[in-house]
């Protein structure tokens, strides 16, 4: 029967001829049944770098036959809503989705790859959960940004009264704060956004205001806006022993209590300012780029950069048509990859097909997952026997490393003098890859003037770098990053026994049991804590997801074991914190020669995880709560 909301067929027939040809290959097999479009001549290559792969590299007459096959397939699914196998089972996924990658994806992905379709038998640790919380239980969430979000809105759904606390007048985190020209994600938004709540995306890679509203959109349309308190900062947690509780005290000297206490305070959000001698001299606007001054104009203004990394890379582009001059100090090079869908809008039948076509929705997310964020992980495992270290890791690295330096010098065209200034001495992906914004083409402009050390005084308006170079500028903008191994560091968090976390992680030593949780601080969590972020790539939204998994399937333990918090046992802890440092050390952001935000003073890698999605997702699907003492019983 036909309703009203049936998807037209028509329209999504039409969609076909521009769909992806890798993501049609696995939906026709699920809506037709016929295991021969995993077959040659059918199976697409293995795309080049990032590019999307639409045609599949294949013959203009097998992409005529698949894309007249899956106008027939949508049509009749559009009409009947059949779907010949609605459940494949684990080896069948693997196998579509290495054929519509090309390339062989690991068989232990089935697992995940079955629940990320929404195939999963298992119910959602939230419906587990509901009803089953002890009366009273219930939870503050600090930081509105992606993982306060995530956290509230999961929690919602498993019955448990919260409240969060946000220090802004809006939600939307470190999507709300960086507003500097060129501001977006390099994570195609498909993969970089919840899996609860698809979206509409006009861009495959969208600018900060599209990605701002879509947060905005996730609490409003999942009810969760009226649970967050707006302006207002937490300063201090501290845990009750005797009442099996925290007391958050706010600096308006407000105070919540919290059964669970879910720190979501982000990671990239405390700017890092470096300590130039004399900036306070500079007499124009000098600002870190997230606090981008609102209205600021740069027309026929003389400008200075300092830093090259993600948020340099998007700004020195965006700004570099509108002012005089531009100047960018760079005390180390950066990698940066092609960037193929930059900016290109996604056309509008394939955006009909993304919203109306659940499946082609998941298996087009799916392809993204492998391709963003594990397909690299193997080729960033540094090689004993590699004899050129000082180049690259391993046969794979290298190979990368050609493919990007040939297409520096194709970039750079005739400014070929600035090879050295931007070829990095490093392995590629020793710091976190970039994605080039037009980067290379623009410090080859006339009007732009790179230098590659560091700004080394501010003397008022002349800026003179380490070699004694002077440039006069009106604007600087410290690209300077952030503190990113100070976790935690705008709460002050006492635990059992009147034990400080502060003290205890010291200066960037953060560590969590599963990125989670802390041994003598009992039910609290901290999302994208300590080496949960994502260094090999992709979105850490899904992380995020799995860790509230995570969370929910503790306390459902806890419950079922009629206690009301966890504490994990410090062995645990330990031997955690261990396996992640070793095989840290055998991945390449320890590899002899690389500096990266990632790391703290002392060289161990704090702010991210060596883990592949798969085994992450696997870590955090039920704790061992052998692992854990369980307080608040009776
Ligand atoms: P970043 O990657 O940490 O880069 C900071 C830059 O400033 C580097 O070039 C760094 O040089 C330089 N720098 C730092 N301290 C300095 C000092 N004292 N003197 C001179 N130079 C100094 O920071 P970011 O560009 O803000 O990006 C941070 C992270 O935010 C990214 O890695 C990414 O995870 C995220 N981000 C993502 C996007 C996106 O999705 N497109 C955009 C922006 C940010 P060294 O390399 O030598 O330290």
């Amino acid at each position: 029967m036909k309703d009203a909301d049936a998807p037209d067929g028509e329209a999504l027939a039409e969609a076909a001829a521009v769909a992806n040809i890798p993501t049609l290959i696995p939906v026709l097999v699920q809506l037709t049944g016929d295991l021969g479009w995993l077959e040659p001549p059918y199976a697409p290559s293995r795309p080049r770098g990032l590019d999307d792969n639409d045609d599949g590299g294949l013959p203009e007459s097998v992409q005529g036959e698949i894309r007249d096959a899956a106008r027939a397939a949508l049509k009749r699914w559009a009409a009947t809503g059949g779907i010949a196998i609605p459940e494949p089972d684990e080896a069948l996924l693997v196998r579509m989705l290495s054929v519509a990658m090309g390339e062989p994806i690991p068989a232990e992905y089935g697992a995940m790859l079955k629940a990320g379709l929404g195939l999963s038998r298992e119910a959602p640790p939230e419906t587990r959960l509901r009803g089953r919380a002890p009366e009273g239980f219930r939870a503050v969430v600090i930081g509105s940004g992606m993982s306060g979000l995530c956290a509230a809105v999961r929690l919602k759904a498993a019955g448990i009264p919260f409240t969060v606390l946000e220090a802004g007048d809006d939600v939307g985190g470190t999507w709300r704060e960086n507003r500097y020209p060129g501001a977006g994600v390099d994570t195609p938004n498909h993969l970089y956004s919840f899996s609860f709540q698809p979206h509409d995306w006009r861009h495959y890679f969208s600018l900060q205001p599209e990605i701002e509203a879509y947060f905005r959109r996730v609490a409003e349309d999942q009810g969760v806006l009226e649970h967050v308190r707006f302006r207002t900062r937490a300063t201090t947690a501290r845990f009750d022993e005797e009442a099996c509780r925290w007391r958050v005290e706010t600096e308006a000297g407000e105070t919540f209590d919290a059964d669970l206490l879910v720190s979501a305070v982000g990671v990239l959000n405390l700017p890092k300012v470096p300590p130039i001698p004399g900036l306070e001299s500079f007499p124009g606007p000098a600002f870190h780029t997230a606090e981008w001054p609102e209205g600021l104009a740069l027309a026929g203004k003389r400008v200075a950069v300092v830093g090259n990394g993600a948020s340099a890379m998007q700004i020195v582009p965006a700004i570099a048509d509108e002012v005089a001059s531009l100047t960018v100090h760079a005390r180390s090079k950066q990698w940066a990859a092609p960037f193929p869908q930059f900016r290109k809008a996604v056309p509008e039948p394939v955006r009909r097909l993304l919203m109306e076509v659940p499946l082609y929705q998941a298996w087009y997310r799916q392809r993204l997952a492998w391709a963003f964020n594990d397909k690299l992980h193997s080729s960033l495992q540094k090689d004993p026997d590699w004899d050129r270290p000082e180049r690259s890791l391993n046969a794979q690295n290298e190979a990368h490393r050609r493919v990007f330096e040939a297409y520096v010098k194709a970039e750079l065209g005739e400014r070929q003098d600035l090879l050295p200034k931007v070829l990095p001495d490093y392995p590629p992906f020793g710091k976190r890859m970039l994605l080039d914004n037009g980067w290379y083409r623009t410090v080859a402009r006339p009007h732009v003037e790179l230098f590659d050390e560091r700004l080394a005084e501010v003397r008022g308006a002349t800026l003179v770098s380490e070699s004694g170079e002077a440039r006069e500028a009106d604007v600087l903008v410290l690209a300077t990053g952030f503190r990113a191994t100070a976790f935690l560091a705008s709460l002050d968090v006492v635990g059992r026994g009147g034990r400080r976390l502060a003290d205890e992680w010291g200066e960037g030593d953060a560590r969590a049991h599963l990125g989670t949780f802390v041994p003598g601080y009992p039910n609290l969590v901290t999302l994208l804590g300590p080496n949960v972020g994502l260094g090999h790539g992709g979105s850490v939204i899904a992380p995020v997801e799995a860790q509230m998994d995570l969370v929910l399937s503790a306390l459902e333990g806890t419950f079922a074991a009629g206690a009301r918090a966890v504490d994990v046992k410090a062995e645990a802890h330990a031997a955690y914190n261990a396996k992640v440092d070793a095989a840290h050390d055998r991945m390449v952001w320890t590899h002899p020669g690389t500096d990266n935000w990632y790391r703290n003073e002392a060289g161990r890698v704090v702010a991210i995880t060596p883990w592949r999605h798969d085994d992450w997702w696997r870590m955090t699907r039920r704790p061992d709560l052998t692992e854990f003492e369980l307080l608040g019983a009776g």
